[in-house]
């Protein structure tokens, strides 16, 4: 008989007493800071233990061995792409989201494909080479071969190199014709691991199914994506809660499939128009923000953690400097917002607060000396799932990775990058290649970046 695997599920009362006994301080942060850089994995127990901290100075530790942590499996690189948003149609009636069925105020808007195309073109001239697909939920068939046909449709009409994307829960099936058009990534936030809180959320539509979305990345892992990327929407239930749970659900994947998520994602309430909730049942403070991020990194030290433009310049200028590897840029959220404009697209789904444009953030990022990327060859190369998380592991990346962030970020000045941008940026390449030690190494590099410099595109290894 083939064993089936076990399914996973939250159990409630055990993560409950978990933040009780996070709470009542029987652990010692720097003992449990001292294993995670020595590269052991943390427990669940550990975990809540590190999200009860409210003391400044154990905070302080743990963004100092979160920034640690980071160095050690991303180094100094911070990913760079941009949401595009398909379309703000949806079933659901999801209280928090601008997207939602009875919002009767939202134009709706669905872009064609052929605007899809021009959508992503715009953006490739921006500069970005990633784009993440965001869409709201329609049912049937359709969407998916909507789905499948826009991405499909961005690799043939235009160089973007890489497309992820964020939608509603598929068949095993579904995932398979997904995959098979190019998808790198699939994306989906669980939004919240507490069934009372989920139901009230998700009062109708497809989405109110909380088991069908609590498996779907099973299904998606089973359907072939090798990458996907968790989270749950911070606000609507106790943080350490939904944070304990993201990570439980991380393991439970990687004893199921061998690998864990590629990303967990951070999103936080904001107000959205026309949304049903006006204000976050449990707000989460910037400062609790901060210790999320910190503790993804160090329960899950080889998932990129990603932080959009949901949050202001001063926060996501401060969590790139403690764990965070993947931020969103010149984000919009309307539809069809960046070639036409916000007169003619579509309602956006919620308000953001970094309005900062990619050449600002790639500038912002020097500033805080690190190394903007704008990378896609793991997945192009097949470096994805399991045998990313080894090669992350053994160190092995380190090397590439700089590699390639540098020729991408050479790319990016030389083509795309504003005068102040262009300056900060090749210097920062020019420091970044004095400390690369050996000096065949170094000086292949240089020869590489000579020749993006001079006009080559898309060099990496
Ligand atoms: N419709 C699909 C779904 O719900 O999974 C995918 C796209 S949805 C537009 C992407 C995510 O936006 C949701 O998973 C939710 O976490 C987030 N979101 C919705 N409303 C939000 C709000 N008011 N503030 C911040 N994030 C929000
Ligand atoms: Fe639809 Fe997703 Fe918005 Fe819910 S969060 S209303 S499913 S777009």
């Amino acid at each position: 008989m083939i064993p089936t695997k076990e399914i996973f599920a939250i159990d409630e009362k055990e993560i409950h007493a978990l933040i009780r006994g996070g709470r009542a301080g029987r652990h010692d942060v720097s003992r449990i800071l001292a294993r995670a850089r020595e590269g052991r994995r943390l427990g669940l127990a550990e975990i809540a233990a590190l999200l009860s901290v409210e003391a400044p100075r154990d905070l302080e530790a743990i963004f100092q061995g979160a920034r640690e942590v980071k160095e050690q499996v991303f180094g100094k690189r911070i990913i760079l792409f941009a949401p595009l948003y398909l379309s703000n149609r949806c079933a659901n009636n999801c209280l928090y989201c601008g997207f939602r069925r009875e919002n009767r105020e939202a134009a709706r808007k669905t872009l064609s494909v052929p605007d899809v195309v021009r959508e992503a073109a715009f953006l490739f001239e921006q500069g970005y080479r990633r784009l993440l697909l965001v869409a709201g939920e329609t049912q049937g068939d359709a969407s998916l071969a909507y789905l499948c046909d826009a991405v499909e449709a961005i690799y043939r009409e235009t160089p973007m190199r890489m497309v992820h994307v964020n939608a509603a829960p598929l068949s095993v099936e579904g995932f398979r014709r997904l995959k098979g058009g190019g998808a790198g990534v699939y994306q989906c936030f669980q939004e919240t691991y507490h069934v009372a809180t989920y139901r009230r959320m998700h009062p109708s539509g497809p989405k109110r199914d909380y088991a069908w979305r609590l498996s779907v990345m099973d299904r998606a892992m089973e359907g072939g994506f090798g990458d996907v990327g968790m989270g749950v929407l911070f606000g609507l239930y106790d943080y350490r809660f939904e944070a304990l749970s993201v990570v439980a659900h991380a393991l439970y994947l990687e004893q199921a499939f061998g690998v864990g998520p590629h990303t967990v994602s951070v999103p936080r309430l904001q107000p959205a128009p026309g949304a049903a909730l006006s204000r976050a049942p449990h707000p989460v403070s910037d400062a609790v923000f901060k210790k999320i991020v910190a503790v993804f990194r160090l329960a899950l030290p080889y998932a990129g953690v990603v932080v959009s433009t949901r949050e202001g310049a001063t926060l996501r200028d401060a969590v790139i400097r403690i764990g965070a590897s993947q931020i969103s840029a010149g984000s919009r959220t309307d539809i069809g917002g960046y070639a036409d404009g916000a007169e003619r697209a579509g309602t956006p789904q919620f308000s953001l607060r970094d309005s900062r444009s990619l050449d600002e953030m790639v500038r912002s990022v020097l500033e805080a000396e690190l190394l903007p990327s704008l990378c896609t060859a793991c997945y192009r190369t097949g470096r994805t799932g399991e045998h990313f998380r080894r090669a992350a592991e053994s160190g092995a990346l380190q090397e590439r990775c700089l590699a390639n962030a540098l020729l991408s970020l050479m790319e990016y000045l030389q083509r795309h990058g504003s005068a102040g941008s262009r300056a900060a940026g090749l210097q920062r390449i020019e420091a970044v290649l004095e400390e690369v030690p050996d000096e065949a190494l170094r000086r292949r590099l240089a020869d590489r970046l000579d020749r993006v410099r001079r006009g080559e595109a898309d060099l990496h290894q």
